[in-house]
Formats: C-alpha cells, structure tokens, sequence
C-alpha cells in the first residue's frame, strides 16, 4: 500500500549520520539530508528518504496597486479561485 507523502510529512524525521563526500567528517542529517559543518558539503534533497514538506503556492505576480498603470486594482480585478 502506498503512503501519502501528506502521511509521511506528518512524521517525525529520522535523525542518520552519513560520512561526507567531500572530507569524510561523520556528519548527522535528517531523513537522509546532509550539510556538513566543515566543508559545506550538502547532498541532494533529492537524495532524502521521503519528500519534503510542498510548499504552499502562492499566486504573487498580483501588481500592486501603486504600479497599475490603467488605473485597475488588484481589488477590482476578478479573483480566481482554483477548484
Ligand atoms: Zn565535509
């Protein structure tokens, strides 16, 4: 059976050590994710044990209303709403 990666998100992340690529420093991550402190070495995210959190989409190109140049405001714009 599949989890869902909203399951998945919810549980707590697993500390794991790895060594480093770069210096070999004994480094601890969580679900696979790494940053070593001496070198700056970090791995891919993609190489963590689940996904990460999604990020909540925004829809931030609105123009503001100071830089409307037809005089219209992001109030007066109709709203789209997705669904
Ligand atoms: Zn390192």
């Amino acid at each position: 059976m599949p989890s869902s990666p909203e399951e998945a998100a919810t549980e707590h992340p697993e500390i794991t050590f790895i060594g480093c690529a770069r210096c070999g420093t004994l480094i601890a991550g969580l679900d696979g994710r790494y940053a070593c402190s001496g070198c700056g070495w970090v791995n891919e995210w993609t190489e963590g044990h689940r996904p990460l959190p999604e990020a909540r989409r925004r829809r931030t190109c609105a123009p503001t209303a100071d830089t409307t140049t037809d005089g219209t405001t992001a109030e007066d714009a109709p709203t789209r709403r997705p669904g």
